[in-house]
């Protein structure tokens, strides 16, 4: 579980880092015995394994939502718990060794291995249990079609229960653009210079910021420009945009007439790429840009070290102040704008599995499927309401069955959220919100930020939809991308320094060739049209 806004959240691996002395000094909470006991009331027990916080409960039975599930449901979960550090170890182990769980919750299985466990039959297919028993879920997919095309694997097998988040949807979702640039507007101001809108007057503020001490320390020790040269939220290649199709960390975009582009092979992409050179040889680009890890990248942010800088949030890396504000998209030399879009959403296909080895099958679904209950979702994914022992993420507003987010005052969200919730299988739909829920505090300055200032400039209609390749297609993805992606980042990286890009173009293409990328554009298409049919 993750509950956060994009797949690899920073504020998740910050914390992370941050509580990882904690985690290893957590032993495993292997919080009941092993097989399928009654509990001493007749109740059903469902054995589950599945995985948390070192911040919350080693035993999940102590959280307040699990605690209300067990008496609306009937039914006793006997939990086997793992800390976020081990809990993949743990869960390959036992499905290796045959012992399986009656289900994994949180499961955080990849398409690879839930297609992997459904051949060798260790997970079962839930399209009956959906049909028959699972009415909650039922409605979410009836809500929302498009999330049956995804669940759904090549042979027509439903093998896992998702997770869904939504906020926003289309060209305004959350996650359409990961790397926001923010720039130095008390460095604007004191030198009296506008934002910049194209990328031209980009290039002449970084100059201003190089050479006029914006910081008035009379040192040359601005960095105008930084970011972490790799596929991510950090990256520099927002500003590909005004290029062409741009730039995204998949390298595929698809265009409004179907066609899946791989764009490290467009002429825009190389126009780009000769761009930031021009750049790196005004001395403008943080020399760090190429090696820095987070730590290093947050540690100059948080002096206010950057001119321009990437990131999901500022508020992770300059802090939650007005020194910065976010650059919008600019023209490029031939006046043009645009956004590339992601193909990231809030969305993960493994998130909970029932083995072959479960016995109760019907009470399983019928307990999944009060995860699907939207005011259960909206708890699961970021916590609950009345609790009396500790710090609450919601009010519960009886009247209009609401859940209502309260004032943080001043806690870490992701804290609360990763003590509180149980994450696993659930949905929360756009529709929720003003209805079940209300928005975040920490994703509503992004969505207006997304919907404000990028939707605007995306002339891509749609981004890839989240495709579930076969067995066979995910084998050759995999293989050709180890090679293709990195020697793609390595020339990237290149061309950048030594602006040899015209020379080199034509090899280049060649070896994306040899590199699969014909095989890797087929699958890519293939995959999509079948999305599209569904
Ligand atoms: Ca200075």
């Amino acid at each position: 579980m993750m509950p956060t806004y994009r797949q690899a959240g920073r504020t998740a691996k910050a914390l992370s880092a941050a509580v990882l002395a904690s985690a290893l000094l957590l032993a495993a909470c292997d919080s009941g015995a092993d097989g399928g006991e009654q509990s001493p009331d007749g109740k059903i027990t469902l054995n589950l394994m599945t995985q948390s916080s070192p911040l919350a409960p080693a035993d999940p039975n102590d959280k307040l939502i699990n605690k209300r599930l067990e008496e609306t449901t009937g039914i006793h979960i006997n939990w086997k718990n793992y800390t976020r550090d081990i809990f993949v170890e743990k869960r390959n182990l036992a499905m290796a060794s045959g012992d399986f769980p009656d289900a994994i919750f949180d499961a955080g299985y990849s398409d690879y291995e839930l297609l992997k466990l459904a051949k060798d039959g260790a997970i079962i297919p839930l399209n009956d249990l959906i049909e028959r028993h699972m009415p909650n879920f039922r409605k979410v997919l009836e809500e929302a079609p498009e999330y049956r095309a995804m669940i759904t694997a090549p042979d027509g097998n439903i093998y896992a229960f998702p997770w869904i988040e939504e906020l926003g949807t289309g060209k305004e979702r959350i996650q359409a653009v990961d790397a926001v640039p923010w720039i130095n507007v008390d460095w604007l101001k004191k030198l009296g210079l506008e934002m910049p809108t194209t990328t031209e007057e980009l290039k002449q503020v970084l100059i201003a910021f190089k050479t006029r001490d914006p910081n008035g320390n009379g040192q040359a020790d601005e960095i105008p420009l930084s970011f972490i040269n790799k596929p991510g939220a950090e990256d520099v290649v927002f500003l590909f945009g005004a290029f062409g199709l741009g730039e995204n960390p998949d390298h595929a975009v698809v265009t409004n007439e179907g066609k899946v582009v791989f764009t490290p092979a467009e002429e825009g992409y190389k126009n780009a790429v000769k761009y930031i050179h021009e750049l790196y040889k005004e001395g403008l680009i943080d020399v760090e840009a190429y090696t820095q890890d987070w730590s290093t990248y947050i540690a100059k942010g948080k002096d206010h070290k950057y001119g321009l800088y990437f990131a999901w949030d500022k508020s992770n890396v300059t802090g939650d102040n007005g020194s910065y504000e976010v650059m919008p998209p600019l023209a490029g030399p031939d006046g043009e704008i645009n956004v590339t879009q992601t193909n990231a959403y809030g969305f993960h296909r493994g998130k909970m599995v029932i083995t072959s080895a479960n016995k109760n099958l019907e009470a399983t679904a019928k307990w999944v499927d009060q995860m699907y209950d939207p005011l259960q979702s909206v708890q699961n994914n970021w916590g609950t309401y009345g609790d009396e022992t500790q710090q609450n993420i919601f009010e519960f507003d009886a009247e209009n069955n609401m859940l209502k987010h309260l004032p943080l005052n001043g806690t870490a969200p992701i804290e609360l959220r990763e003590k509180t919730s149980i994450g696993g299988p659930l949905a929360i739909l756009d529709s929720y919100y003003g209805k079940y829920t209300t928005k975040p505090d920490d994703a509503k300055e992004r969505l207006r930020i997304v919907k404000e200032v990028m939707a605007p400039h995306m002339k891509a209609d749609h981004a890839m939809p989240s495709i579930f390749n076969s067995i066979e297609e995910l084998e050759r993805l995999t293989t050709i991308e180890t090679d293709l992606f990195a020697y793609v980042l390595r020339m990237r990286t290149e061309w950048y320094q030594n602006g040899k890009i015209d020379e080199q173009w034509d090899d280049y293409l060649k070896e994306l060739e040899r590199l699969g990328l014909p095989e890797w554009l087929k699958i890519k298409q293939t995959g999509y049209d079948r999305a599209m049919q569904k």
